[in-house]
C-alpha cells in the first residue's frame, strides 16, 4: 500500500498487488469482483483494506467510463465514475489497472472524492465536473493522482480526441499531461502525481500488460 497522506483529518493512498488472499493472475490484493476472481477472496481483500485504513466501510463504484459524478450519502449508488462524500469513516475507492485514480480533498469544506480517470474520463473532464459538483473552490483542493499508464506505454492509434489531440504524440496519449493541464486551468495549485507507470511496474496490475488481471485501488477517507 502506498499512502500519500495520513494526517489527523484524512487518509489517502493507493494499493499495490500485495497483502491480499487472491491467487494466480489475481495475486494477491485484487479489489474487483468483475474480473473473474473468487468473490470470497475479493470480499476478504476489501476487508483487509478497510481494516488497514480504519474504515467503517468502503464504497466502490460500478465504473462505466462515464462522466457521472455522485455524492455518496449512505444510499446505494447508480453506476458512475466519480464519488464524493462528507461522511467520516467511509473510505471511497476507485478501481484501476492503467486508468488514473484521482483523489481530491477539499481542505475547507471537508469533502473527499475518488475519480476514475481513464481516456474517456479525462476527455470528458470528469475532474472538473467533480470539483464543480462538490461546490469547491479549486484553490482549496488537494489532488493526488495515483500510479497509471504513462505516455510511452499508452498507444491509442489514430483515435480522434478532439481538443485533447494536443496530448497525443506518435499515437500515444499523455493522461497525466492532460490531467495536469486541467488542474492548472481550474486553478488547483496543490497537487501531486505518482511517477509510477503501473504498466512497467509489476507491483501493480495492468490490464494492457496482462489482460486477465486484478484491479488496484485509490482510496480516500475523512477520519473520525
Ligand atoms: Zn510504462
Amino acid at each position: 500500500m502506498l499512502v500519500s497522506i495520513d494526517d489527523d483529518k484524512i487518509i489517502a493512498g493507493f494499493t499495490t498487488k500485495f497483502g491480499g488472499v487472491s491467487n494466480g493472475v489475481y495475486e494477491s490484493l485484487n479489489l474487483a469482483y468483475h474480473v473473474g476472481d473468487s468473490s470470497q477472496n475479493v470480499r476478504q481483500n476489501r476487508d483487509i483494506l478497510a481494516s488497514k485504513i480504519g474504515a467503517k466501510n468502503l464504497i466502490f463504484m460500478e465504473q462505466i467510463h462515464s462522466d457521472f459524478v455522485m455524492e455518496y450519502s449512505g444510499l446505494n449508488l447508480p453506476p458512475c465514475d466519480a464519488i464524493f462524500t462528507h461522511l467520516k469513516g467511509v473510505g471511497i475507492c476507485v478501481m484501476v489497472a492503467d486508468c488514473a485514480a484521482v483523489l481530491l480533498y477539499d481542505k475547507k469544506l471537508g469533502v473527499v472524492a475518488a475519480i476514475h480517470a481513464g481516456r474517456a474520463g479525462v476527455v470528458s473532464k470528469i475532474v472538473s465536473k467533480t470539483i464543480d459538483k462538490m461546490g469547491s473552490n479549486p484553490k482549496n483542493i488537494k489532488a493526488i493522482v495515483g500510479p497509471n499508464i504513462k505516455k510511452n506505454c499508452y498507444e491509442i492509434g489514430d483515435l480522434d480526441l478532439g481538443e485533447f489531440n494536443k496530448f497525443k504524440d506518435n499515437a500515444k496519449f499523455d493522461i497525466n499531461g492532460a490531467l495536469r493541464a486541467e488542474l492548472n486551468t481550474l486553478g488547483v495549485v496543490d497537487y501531486e502525481f505518482s511517477d509510477i507507470c503501473n504498466h512497467c511496474n509489476e507491483r501493480f496490475y495492468s490490464y494492457r500488460r496482462d489482460k486477465i488481471t486484478g484491479r488496484f485501488a485509490g482510496f480516500i477517507m475523512l477520519k473520525g
